[in-house]
């Protein structure tokens, strides 16, 4: 491998370098011989060369060009090593494998394209497992509970389409370049079979796009007057029936359940975008 470069920040290049901490990651995925694993921003081969010959294949997205060109140059005599070079968010998983959905994904990625990351990941057809390396404060986002100040469109887009768990921390001194904040170990499952048909998730992009932006407003109103909704207000009283919601709540009293339920009524009352 050749000679590794200082750092860059603009990549969120905070490499990883307790090999304790990095066998633990892997173990973390579980993944074996009858694995198919996608690696995120492997970097200078921190969780690469743990995963490489433990898995069955192996492809690693790397956007650094240096980077990624020493990656090439090592695992090239291997068959079951892919190394892409591109950005992550360009790549749809369905192009790196016929069967998305038992595809594991790892990664300890760039902490400033942490949530397009994740987002990216949870879009159809979607992934079977996810292990991530993610700053302290965006696993407490996801995870934070219904009515916290934490609790908003990061929490509800990720636990409507997946189950998460917060694995284990990471304290800042396993990096370097040390990073400015901790970080944890997350697991996300996508939830099999899919909660919502192809167009309520759009409908559900939309309500968790509107009702956080006027997070501060009630239900109501973000349901008939913002204008990526528009509903009728009339449907309004027989929506919240039908689905046992109050109208007076804001947006952070609704449950993933609460948006789910009311994403799968919704296409019957919006207006086409
Ligand atoms: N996996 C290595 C480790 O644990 O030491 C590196 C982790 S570092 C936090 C994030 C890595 O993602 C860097 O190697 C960076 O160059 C790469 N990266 C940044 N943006 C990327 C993108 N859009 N697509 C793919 N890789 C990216």
């Amino acid at each position: 491998m050749r000679a590794p470069r200082s750092a860059k920040r603009s990549l969120g290049q905070n490499f990883l370098v307790d090999e304790n901490l990095q066998r633990k990651i892997v173990t973390a995925l579980g993944a074996g011989p009858g694995d198919e694993v996608l690696e995120i921003g492997p970097g200078r081969g921190a969780l690469t060369r743990h995963l490489a010959g433990r898995v069955g294949r192996l492809t690693a997205i790397e956007l650094d060009d240096h980077l990624a060109a020493a990656l090439t140059e090592e695992f090239a005599g291997r068959p079951d090593v892919r190394i892409v070079h591109a950005d992550v968010l360009d790549v749809d998983l369905d192009t790196l494998t016929a069967s998305p959905g038992s595809l594991k994904v790892v990664g300890n990625i760039p902490y400033n394209i942490t949530t397009p990351i994740i987002f990216h990941l949870l879009r159809r057809p979607r992934p079977g497992e996810i292990v991530l390396m993610v700053q302290d404060d965006v696993a407490e986002r996801i995870v934070a509970p219904v009515g916290t100040k934490e609790y908003g469109a990061l929490s509800v887009g990720v636990r409507t389409v997946a189950q998460v768990e917060r694995l284990f921390k990471v304290g800042r001194n396993a990096f370097r370049p040390v990073p400015g904040v901790d970080s944890c170990i997350i697991r996300i499952r996508p939830t099999v079979p899919e909660p919502l048909t192809a167009a309520e998730e759009e409908g559900l992009r939309r309500l968790v796009r509107a009702a956080f932006q006027w997070r501060r407003k009630q239900l109501r109103k973000i349901l008939r007057d913002h204008p990526d909704l528009a509903c009728p207000e009339a449907a309004l009283a027989v929506l919240a029936e039908r689905l046992g919601l109050a109208l007076e709540d804001r947006p952070e009293r609704l449950t993933p359940e609460h948006f789910l339920r009311l994403s799968a009524a919704l296409p019957e009352v919006l207006r086409p975008s």
